[in-house]
């Protein structure tokens, strides 16, 4: 195993520990000098946050750690593609290096989409490494998603057995119709005008 897949699973088990929430698998660690500095995995439906992405967390942790807002020197191993506001927050960061498990085609800009690790534009430029353990961070993607399908058709199926049981508790049986002289008034014959 190289050093970049021995990072990289570290980052697939961040993934998978979002995945046990029930988040989207996405998870990234940063490395420097040869020590995992930070963890992160994504949390946006649980923190509420857009900003909860696995590379923000891990950028914030990293930052306090090194009490320096400036990454030289650091590597992100991450699972899936940096999206746009990922990359930038990378970028701003001056990190040295991002290691790339899987592409995210739709909407990934460390390649895809956009290269925004890598324009000459910004005063700052990112040595990217594309598909360390591919396969494995795909996978994590694909397993999470092909569950979710299964669980969502599950509780469509759970939804519409309980509606039907309950249509079929609604339906009134023979001698259990209410007594044909309901009235609420004789019901309750201390009325108002008895009582004023
Ligand atoms: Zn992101």
């Amino acid at each position: 195993m190289t050093i970049d897949e021995k990072f990289m699973k570290k980052a697939i088990h961040q993934a998978r520990r979002a995945a046990a929430l029930g988040e989207i698998p996405i998870g990234c660690v940063i490395v420097c000098d040869g020590k995992v500095i930070a963890r992160g995995f994504n949390q946006r439906l649980h923190k509420h946050s857009t900003l909860a992405h696995a590379e923000l967390e891990a950028i914030d942790r990293a930052s306090r750690k090194l009490g320096d807002w400036r990454l030289e020197g650091c590597t992100m191993y991450v699972t899936l593609e940096p999206c746009q506001m990922c990359s930038g927050a990378l970028v701003q960061s001056r990190i040295d290096r991002v290691v790339i498990g899987t592409m995210n085609p739709k909407a990934g800009c460390a390649g895809s989409l956009l290269n925004i690790l890598q324009m000459p534009q910004f005063n700052h430029q990112v040595e990217i490494t594309y598909g360390v353990c591919e396969q494995e961070c795909s996978a994590v993607l694909t397993d999470f998603f092909a569950d979710l399908r299964v669980r969502v058709k599950e509780e469509k199926a759970a939804r519409k057995a309980a509606e039907t049981s309950s249509l079929v508790r609604m339906r009134p049986e023979a001698g259990t119709e209410p007594p044909a002289s309901a009235d609420p008034s004789e019901k309750n014959p201390q009325n108002s005008e008895e009582n004023p």
